[in-house]
């Protein structure tokens, strides 16, 4: 995976303002952040998305988001965040190295997420539950 931008990054072979760094996770600034203080946090060994990485640096991973959130919320003199993840290219991930985004926000920055709808049935809901849940017995 020498192509990959934050593995170069977890190499030095880029370089990145950092903001943490442990033994399996390397947190920096993004680049090109949403509020100043947007911040990515990665595991150091590659993977793509949440599906192919080790249950326990995903533990990591967010245990460590929490303590850097803290850090970016307090110190920042926020009035929230936001800690998001893109998963494959579908899903907005740009980068195919997993990365939790911890990401600033302030009282009417504008920023609106995603719009939402409602399900066209009760029959439909159910079969949706049911496409997932078996997959988890
Ligand atoms: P995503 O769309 O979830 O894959 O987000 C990738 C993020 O990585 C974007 O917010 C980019 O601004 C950020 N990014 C890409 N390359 C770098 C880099 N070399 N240093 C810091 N941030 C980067
Ligand atoms: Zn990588």
């Amino acid at each position: 995976m020498s192509e990959c931008i934050f593995c170069k990054i977890v190499k030095e072979d880029l370089s990145c303002f950092k903001i943490y760094e442990d033994k399996n996770v390397l947190a920096f600034l993004d680049m090109n952040p949403i509020h100043p203080g947007h911040v990515l946090v990665i595991p150091k060994k590659h993977s793509e998305t949440i599906l192919d990485t080790d249950d326990d640096v995903l533990k990591d991973l967010i245990v460590i988001t929490k303590k850097i959130s803290k850090a970016v919320y307090e110190g920042l003199n926020l009035e929230g965040f936001n800690v998001s993840m893109n998963q494959f290219e579908v899903g907005n991930q740009a980068v195919p190295h997993l990365h939790i985004h911890i990401i600033p926000r302030h009282k009417d920055d504008g920023l609106r997420f995603w719009p939402q709808r409602e399900y066209e049935s009760e029959e439909k809901k159910k079969e949706v539950q049911e496409k997932i849940t078996r997959l988890l017995k």
